[in-house]
């Protein structure tokens, strides 16, 4: 990169480490020309989509958000926190491995819904009851046919 006193082209990387948990490399640069020594951070860009509403507004993805949606449909089912907290994990994994800009709220929802199906059906259909706002008892009975289908194929 460019010596941000002089702007000459060249520098020279003098020391290289590895800082944080090993997910940050420090590195030390000296300018080609003018001899200046300054400090670059690199560190992998691990960024979350942007949530689209479904009132059309943009927000930045929230985990608390997220884990709080999780935490109300696991109330007082036998989840233990590490699996959950795998679950936001995963969630995020996947949304960050779509590498859109931009994501619909419903996307994440479905992803929520991917990892509660797995976890627990009764908060699978806490979730989905609230999240989905069945319009009537009969879609509401097909979610619970698909989730019996889901688990026969699992359980081939
Ligand atoms: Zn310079």
């Amino acid at each position: 990169m460019h010596c941000p006193f002089c702007t000459f082209s060249e520098t020279k990387v003098i020391d290289s480490r590895l800082v944080g948990e090993g997910n940050q490399v420090r590195r030390r640069r000296e300018c080609q020309d003018c001899g200046e020594r300054f400090t670059t951070f690199e560190s992998a860009e691990l960024v979350l989509p942007r949530v689209i509403k479904s009132n059309g507004s943009r927000q930045p993805f929230d985990e608390e958000k997220l884990r709080s949606g999780l935490l109300r449909a696991l109330e007082k089912r036998p989840v233990e926190l590490e699996q959950m907290e795998a679950a936001i994990d995963r969630i995020k994994y996947r949304l960050r491995a779509g590498g859109e800009r931009e994501v619909h709220t419903r996307e994440v929802g479905e992803l929520v819904m991917d990892e509660l199906r797995e976890l627990d059906d009764v908060a699978y259909v806490r979730f989905a009851s609230v999240y989905r706002s069945f319009q009537d008892v009969n879609e509401f009975q097909r979610e619970i046919e698909a989730m019996d289908k889901h688990r026969a194929e699992k359980d081939e």
